[in-house]
């Protein structure tokens, strides 16, 4: 029988987790979460773009979220140079790209970055925590940067 339907809206760890999109994370077995505990936020390379920090607000505000989780992971696809990525894409679209795609060298440096993105970020609550980490795809272990 389906329950998910009853489970409370507000996140019930107060958590929201911003990460890669990238298929081979599985946040809710990494992380041991189960419906109803997490806000999930995915994007290509985990990044705290303006759309990121517009679902955050949200989710700060309306659905009491205090905890804000980082996860980037080693082997990304945004992992290298910005322009040789936008001419990939360019190539395949036919188009250039009329956003940044976030290509990064570091991943660490990276994680480091969307903190501080985070913690200056207006529109989001004073009383928020953030705290940033690495996936390492070869392995499946999680470590924390900063
Ligand atoms: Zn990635």
């Amino acid at each position: 029988m389906f329950t998910a339907g009853e489970l409370p809206v507000p996140p019930a760890l107060g958590l929201a987790i911003v990460a890669c999109m990238d298929s081979r994370i599985d946040l809710f077995a990494l992380l041991g979460l189960h419906l109803g505990e997490a806000h999930v936020i995915r994007n290509a390379g985990g990044l705290v773009t303006d759309d990121v920090l517009r679902s955050l607000a949200l989710s700060q505000s309306l659905l009491q979220t205090r905890e804000t989780m980082v996860i980037q992971h080693t082997g990304c696809g945004l992992h290298g140079d910005e322009e040789h990525l936008r001419r990939r894409v360019a190539e395949a679209t036919g188009a250039h790209p009329p956003w940044p795609l976030g290509a990064f060298d570091d991943v660490e440096a990276s994680v480091l970055r969307q903190l501080e993105i985070l913690r200056s970020a207006p529109g989001l609550v004073e009383d928020q925590s953030a705290r940033g980490f690495v996936y390492e795809v070869e392995t499946g272990r999680l470590r924390e940067v900063g």
